[in-house]
This record gives structure tokens, sequence and C-alpha cells, in this order.
């Protein structure tokens, strides 16, 4: 049946300015099951052939049984972000994905999600910048409040979960320090501290992606990543996402219904056609070049401290072996590395600007995660906003130096490295 009611099509007797919006309607063009490509969806409304196809479309996304969906209207759901979805939901271990417009929305509305006011969150103290602003500047107006805690010891929440506590929150390893977290003990300590009612565990998975830790097998309940970084890996969309089981699938569907933080289509698909199936390639190359970048800083006599998770100098070494872990169940530290340079602040702002003028392997920007090395200042750059009081109880120096690690050759990023090197 055809929109203006008529069985048959009428594009050979309507105008043209009318078939240039119908074309021909019913295409057979579209074979969907025989691509190897995904296609591109995009679609804002999809047509309804009745009102009971309609109703019944509301009806299952309100109750989230949308094992086949009927799709309304894209900010409810939409294919090529859905077919997104089911991979990352695999891939993290978890029952459900739902995806956002960026990390950042993913994290707001995970929280929005499982609080209500007056609850309160824990989390680390070293956390991604805007995360920490989010729980500072924001999410007091709403009555939640956070505390920071040093969560490298699980024991420490012990003292400090109280009968309002909601969500305990972290990264690991958690930016810059790559800190790491021992996500096994604490879900423990917050199963025992969950006696009337659930403290959920969130952790955001975005430095390790899940082909260096999945934190469900621990007992995390919620997972979130910016896809913006390793999982798109081209520095070219930005995108969030949320696992987690189906309990709480309609929560989160309705919170990005109504907060509106969408992802695109057109970046769902590019996450999941070029970022999805090059990352487990990109990160066994980018943490082979880590090591060997990692190991060079080491023997650098301008280097006071280098801290990577794949060095056996590094302070959590042990729990990072116990913890991250490739799928096949290699030791898997990931590709960030955070130094010190022997100097004063003022030759470390030398160093990073002779990389940023005359380096050609390594780029001076924030973000991170992509096939291009990216090096960064957190204390002048990723975490300048904080006050310095801050900045000392979280430990992030002057002379500390973020790296990422890309696709490029290890001797050049090494020669690059080498030339900074010279200068100070
Ligand atoms: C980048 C980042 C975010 C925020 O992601 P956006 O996609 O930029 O909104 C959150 N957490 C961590 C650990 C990040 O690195």
């Amino acid at each position: 049946m055809l929109p203006c009611g008529k069985k048959e099509c009428k594009f050979e007797t309507c105008s043209l300015d009318t078939f240039c919006i119908y074309g021909f309607f019913k295409s057979r063009k579209w074979d969907f099951n025989h691509h190897i490509v995904p296609p591109i969806s995009s679609s804002i409304a999809f047509r309804l052939e009745s009102t009971k196809r309609g109703y019944k479309g509301f009806e299952e996304f309100s109750e989230a049984k949308q094992y086949r969906p009927i799709y309304i209207y894209d900010r409810l759901g939409e294919p090529t972000r859905c077919i997104l979805e089911e991979n990352l939901a695999h891939l993290e271990r978890g029952e459900v994905a739902v995806s956002f417009s960026s990390g950042m929305a993913a994290v707001s509305s995970c929280i929005l999600a499982l609080t209500s006011y007056g609850d309160e969150i824990i989390s680390h103290n070293t956390i991604y910048g805007c995360t920490y602003s989010l729980m500072t500047n924001w999410l007091p107006r709403f009555g939640l409040h956070t505390k920071f805690i040093d969560l490298t010891v699980p024991e420490n929440l012990k003292n400090n979960i109280t009968n309002n506590t909601k969500i305990v929150y972290f990264e690991t390893p958690s930016n810059p320090l790559l800190q790491i977290i021992d996500i096994k003990g604490i879900v423990n300590i917050t199963k025992q501290k969950s006696k009337n009612r659930k403290i959920y565990v969130v952790v955001d998975n975005t430095f390790a992606t899940p082909l260096c830790q999945r934190p469900r097998e621990f007992g995390a309940d919620f997972v979130i990543h910016s896809l913006s970084k390793n999982i798109c890996g081209f520095g070219t969309d930005l995108g969030g996402v949320i696992i987690s089981t189906k309990k709480f699938w309609k929560d989160l569907l309705l919170v990005r219904k109504d907060f509106g933080g969408v992802l695109s289509s057109k970046s769902a698909w590019s996450i999941l056609v070029y970022g999805l199936s090059s990352l487990p390639t990109r990160i066994k190359r980018q943490q082979e070049t880590a090591l060997e970048v990692a190991k060079f800083l080491e023997n650098h006599n301008k280097v006071e401290k280098v801290l990577y998770p794949g060095l056996s100098s590094f302070p959590q070494y042990e729990l990072a072996k116990k913890q991250m872990r490739s799928p096949q169940g290699e030791f898997a530290p990931g590709i960030l590395i955070y130094f010190l340079l022997k100097a004063t602040p003022q030759s470390t702002r030398k160093f990073l600007n002779t990389i940023a003028r005359k380096s050609y392997s390594m780029t001076l920007a924030v973000s991170l995660g992509q096939v291009r090395t990216l090096i960064e200042s957190p204390y002048l750059m990723t975490h300048a906003t904080l006050s310095k009081k801050e900045k000392e109880t979280m430990g992030i120096d002057k002379n500390g130096i973020r790296l990422s690690i890309g696709l490029e050759d290890s001797r050049d990023i090494i020669y690059d490295l080498e030339l900074a090197f010279k200068t100070i």
C-alpha cells in the first residue's frame, strides 16, 4: 500500500516534483542480507505501513523488546548503529550496548540512568578531565555528590561507602598516570557492601579497549567507551557506548531518547566498518611499538621515570599482568605511555615544541588511540583546567608527558624523540 492509499505506484503520472521525493518508492535495489560491508542507513524517520505497526513499534521500544526492531525514528533506534551495538556488546561480554554521540554523552547518560537525587558516587581520584568536570561542576546541581578517593587500594572503599552510594566509578589504566585499579577487588568489596541496595561498578575502558581488558569478566556492571579513541582509531568520528545487561537496556534507551545524545549513523558506519575490523591488528602492533619506545625512554638519561604497564619496572606490573589480557590470554598492556623528564618545566615545553615543529612521526595533540602517534602535556593541555592543588593531589607533574603510540615504525618515533632530547 502506498502513502497516498493507492494500490499502484503513480510514478508514471505524478509530477516530477513529487517523483523527486518518492522515486520508485519501493526499490528492489536494497538487498541487505547479501552485503559484505553493511550499507550506511541514513533515515531520520521510518515508513510505517500501518498504524498497527507504528503502535507495536512504540510498545516494543518502551519495553526494550527489540530483537527484530520496528524502526520508527532515528533517536529511538537505527539499523547501522544497532549493528555496531550488537558487535560492541559481544566484544565487552555484555548482553546489550547502547551507543551515544560521544564518550561524554555515554558517561553522563550512564550516571543519569542509574541515579536519583541524593545519591552518591565514589570515583577514583584521577579520571578523564571532562568526567571530573561533570562530577564536580554539574552533577551537584542535581543533588548528586561525588567522593574522590584512591581506588588503587580497594580497601579504601570500605570506609567510604554509605547508604547513599550508588556508583563506584573509575578508569583503568587511569588518565594520565596509567594507574591500574583492581577491578575484581573493587567488585568484591562493593558486593559485600551492597546489602540493602545494589551499588553499581562502572568502568571506563577507553584506554584498554576490549582487546586488552574486559571489565565484565571481573564482575563490573557497566563498561563505557569513548569510541572516538582506539575503537574508531583513525581520528575521524566521535562516539561513545555503554555496555551492560538486558535489565538496563530500557533505561539506557530511554535516557538516550530523552537527553538526545544519539550517535549519527554515518559515524556508526565508519566505526563499524573501519574501526572495529582493524582494531585487533592496530592494538597488537601499537602495543609492540609502545614496549620498544617505553624501553628506549627507560634507558634514557634525560628521563626521570617511565610508566608503562608492560615494563617490569611498572609499580603495578603484577596486577597489570593479571588483569590486562588479550582475548587469547596474552599480556596486553595497552598503547599509552606516561613519562617524566629530568628537566625544568621550561625545557619540558621546549622538548614538546621541538616535537611539534620538527617531528615527522609524532603530533602534538590531545586525544589518543589513533594511527598517528600523539604526544601531549597533561599539565598544560588535557588537565590544564584543574587547580594547582588538584593537579598536585592527582600527581600531574609539569614535566609529565603522555604518549599515545600509533602505527608508525618504532625507529622513526625513537628518532624523533632523540631529536627533541638533544635540544634540552
Ligand atoms: C576521550 C575520553 C572520554 C570522552 O570521550 P569523547 O568521545 O571525547 O566525549 C572519556 N573517557 C576517557 C578515558 C577518554 O579518554
